[in-house]
């Protein structure tokens, strides 16, 4: 009787410590964006049509290079095989807001320290953390230079999830931190469902097969989380994305005139934003920022 008392207690103080571990991972599977509104826009294979817009772009472009490409809203592809499910409702978070990569693509020193700057920014303001993959990481971003453009998944994917950021033009600072918030899980900031408060949508300016890229998200949950439109979101389009003419594409409607689409940094919401998805009040952040190490052969 004795003997089997013993084992009760130690069965039932090992399923006390596994259960909540699992409950954990399992919540990081959920509580992401939601994509149904894009369909099955968002799956497809890179192409170097995207690349060639890419490499014309310069610094007097007025759009960003990540509104370039010919994926979904301009840099939102996620690969064929996993079109399983029909269309993604829900993206997935990373355990611990930790996000392990891999540099595969050629890119020089100088570029290596732009993409290094933009992972140290997400250290400084919030509690996700770059570092390099380690041989039991499953998932992992795949930071890629092909002649494709600038592109990723939205969220965690599973496996290797490529962040594509073709030299130079996808290298500047705030399109490298806009493609890594994709990878962490979000959206564009005119595509969430409240945004016909903020902003016009010049839907007469809009470039012949790319009216899709305007479109908004159903559920405002998954892409507000709590936190007030964003003009100066760096996940905001510019407002000249994808004219056919010229003229705004996008306007705010307190001031047509109001820059949109900035490339300097986070704003203060998007730092918000981040907290809440990944609850970093709760997070250790005790990994430093020198932890960052990307001098990849
Ligand atoms: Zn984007």
């Amino acid at each position: 009787m004795f003997k089997f008392m013993v084992y009760f207690i130690a069965i039932s103080i090992l399923l006390i410590h596994c259960l909540p571990f699992e409950n954990n991972t399992e919540d990081y599977d959920r509580g992401g964006a939601d994509l149904s509104y894009l369909g099955r826009s968002v799956f497809g294979e890179p192409n170097e049509e995207s690349g060639n817009r890419v490499e014309q772009w310069n610094k007097s472009s007025k759009v960003n290079p990540e509104e370039l490409g010919t994926y979904a809203e301009g840099d939102i592809l996620f690969p064929n095989d996993v079109r399983r499910s029909g269309v993604i409702s829900e993206t997935k978070r990373w355990p611990g807001g930790v996000v392990p990569f891999e540099i595969n693509g050629t890119y020089s020193e100088e570029q290596r320290e732009m993409i290094k700057k933009a992972m140290m920014e997400f250290h400084k303001q919030t509690c996700i953390r770059f570092r390099k993959r380690k041989p039991g990481d499953s998932d992992w971003i795949w930071i890629t230079n092909a002649k494709t453009g600038c592109y990723t998944s939205i969220g965690r994917l599973g496996g290797l999830q490529t962040v594509n950021l073709q030299a130079p033009a996808c290298l500047l600072h705030g399109t490298v931190m806009h493609e890594l918030l994709h990878a962490i899980g979000f959206g564009h900031e005119q595509s969430r469902s409240d945004r016909d408060l903020y902003v016009t949508i010049n839907w007469a300016n809009i470039k012949q097969g790319h009216l899709q890229n305007f479109e908004k998200a159903g559920k405002l949950l998954s892409t507000s989380f709590g936190v007030s439109y964003d003009y100066g979101s760096i996940m905001h389009y510019s407002s000249h994305a994808f004219s056919v003419n010229g003229h705004p594409t996008i306007a705010a409607i307190r001031d047509t005139n109001l820059q949109l689409g900035q490339e300097e940094g986070f704003s203060k919401n998007d730092v918000e934003k981040i907290r809440r998805i990944y609850n970093c009040s709760n997070i250790s952040t005790k990994q430093n920022s020198s932890e960052i190490d990307i001098d990849i052969k």
